[in-house]
């Protein structure tokens, strides 16, 4: 028989390599342990990715300042903030740099896709992903990812990320098209990271990927025979342990300080490092 190809998401992928511990509660245990209740820049982040999805729904004469403010009071979600005026505040926040990002963007042209399932098959992993954005420029295709957190990503952020290279192959081959270059929009600040890709990049991207995704499988076998006495799942504690959504069920992450409060993403510093909060978004249907 033949191995079948490992079912791989760019999140799955890089949940394994942020924390074993992380990626068994996550992807493995069942049930699965409960999850800790979602914070408030998780959910300025789903918004803002809503607004920019259904933006592109409305016809051109609601395409205003107005019709953006609607959309962000229709998709607000009113969860893990501190009380009913920090969310007020938040609101009107991403309401103004959503309209000022869309400021910069030719309302007329309607993207090639949007929130875009894309998917790759190489001989050893199925890969699927959801794009924010694909744009068509010049006959080729673009990705465009959407970023809210408090830092601006770099250009080094959009050339390293795996699941940008993996939406671009994906994206490639679903639209038969070339797509090589990728760029991570920063809402609030309105910067753009871009990288251009060449085939021999990507072929790397996708190498790693199958890399990791080779691990997976033998640590997925792994917990299928020994189940929560496997060795494989060594916790990585750092840092990131105060934001992780599974902490309450890891000893060994509660040592790494108290954990941050549900709206601490928002005011102190960038908990964009701890992928799970990208993941919800990634990874919602
Ligand atoms: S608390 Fe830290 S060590 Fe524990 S699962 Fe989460 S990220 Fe891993």
């Amino acid at each position: 028989m033949p191995t079948p190809l490992y079912p791989a998401s760019p999140s799955r992928l890089l949940a394994w390599l942020d924390c074993p511990r992380r990626y068994r509660m996550q992807y493995l245990d069942r049930p699965k342990p409960e999850a800790r209740s979602q914070r408030a820049h998780t959910s300025v982040g789903i918004a803002t990715h809503n607004v920019l999805r259904d933006f592109w729904d409305l016809p051109q004469s609601r395409r205003t300042p107005e019709g953006v403010a609607e959309l962000v009071r229709t998709s607000w979600i009113d969860v893990g903030f501190r009380d009913p005026e920090q969310s007020a505040s938040w609101r009107a926040r991403v309401t103004e740099s959503v309209v000022d990002y869309l400021r910069q963007v030719d309302r007329h042209r309607q993207p090639l896709g949007l929130e875009r399932a894309v998917a790759l098959r190489t001989d050893s992993i199925t890969v699927t992903g959801r794009v924010d954005r694909l744009d068509d420029r010049d006959g080729t295709v673009v990705v465009v990812d959407y970023k809210t957190g408090r830092q601006a990503p770099s250009e080094d952020d959009a050339r390293t990320s795996l699941p940008l290279a993996l939406y671009a192959a994906g994206a490639a081959r679903v639209f038969r098209r070339p797509c090589v270059r990728v760029e991570l929009h920063h809402v609030p600040t309105r910067t753009v990271a871009a990288y251009e890709h060449t085939t021999e990049s990507l072929e790397r991207k996708i190498a790693e990927a199958e890399s990791i995704a080779g691990d997976l499988r033998r640590v997925d076998a792994d917990f299928a025979e020994r189940g929560i006495e496997s060795l494989s799942f060594t916790p990585r504690p750092s840092p990131l342990c105060t934001w992780c959504d599974f902490r309450a069920h890891c000893p060994e992450g509660q040592q790494m300080g108290p954990e941050k409060s549900d709206w601490a993403g928002l005011e102190a510093v960038d908990p964009s490092g701890l992928r799970s909060s990208v993941e919800s978004i990634e990874e919602k249907p």
